[in-house]
């Protein structure tokens, strides 16, 4: 049931004190990544979502949104597509430049990989401020495709960024395990 695959996946995340930096709680994967009951569980559960929105195609988000991306686009039988950090894609792209505390960013994907038909699910390990998964968002729907969702294993609801979300899901669900 719901209870024991959020027990299971929320025992297998390992909470890393001050990292990368001071005051930071970095949430460690890796041990789900290891357990392969764990590991199956969470790509069933992100597939079940892309059923239940009716995504056509699955977006992951650079790097950790690969590694879960993947499977979850194998087990629904959908196309994967990654949004990767700007200059690493070799075909034409769109890019979509984001804000951070200090500085900016900028992310792209291959503009040939989605079109009208498409409805996306975004996929991506933590929702923290928001502001990657946002500009993901404005990427595919620059880029012509819909937006099915945004899937996250977890939600740091007090960054606050599924308020943040709200315009670019534009009524699209955001389901965070
Ligand atoms: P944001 O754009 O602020 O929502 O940050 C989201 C991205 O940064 C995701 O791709 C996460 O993998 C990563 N991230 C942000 N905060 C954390 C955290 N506390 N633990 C693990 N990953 C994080």
């Amino acid at each position: 049931g719901t209870t024991g695959i959020t027990e299971l996946l929320l025992s297998r995340i390992r909470d890393v004190a001050d990292y990368p930096e001071p005051g930071v709680v970095f949430k460690d994967i890796t041990p789900l990544l290891a357990d392969p009951a764990a590991f199956a569980a969470l790509t069933d559960a992100l597939a079940g979502v892309a059923a239940e929105t009716g995504a056509t195609k699955v977006v992951g988000l650079e790097a950790r949104g690969f590694i879960l991306g993947a499977p979850v686009a194998l087990r629904a039988g959908l196309g994967f597509i990654p949004v990767r950090k700007a200059g690493k894609l070799p075909g034409a792209t769109l890019g979509q430049a984001y804000d951070l505390e200090y500085g900016s960013a900028e992310i792209e994907v291959h503009a040939e990989d989605l079109d009208a038909d498409d409805r996306v699910l975004v996929v991506d390990d933590v929702l923290a401020t928001g502001g990657t998964a946002e500009a993901s968002l404005q990427l595919i729907r620059r880029a012509g495709a819909r937006v099915a969702g945004l899937a996250v294993l977890m939600e740091l609801g007090f960054l606050g960024g599924r308020a943040r979300l709200e315009p670019a899901l534009a009524g699209a669900p955001l389901k965070a395990l």
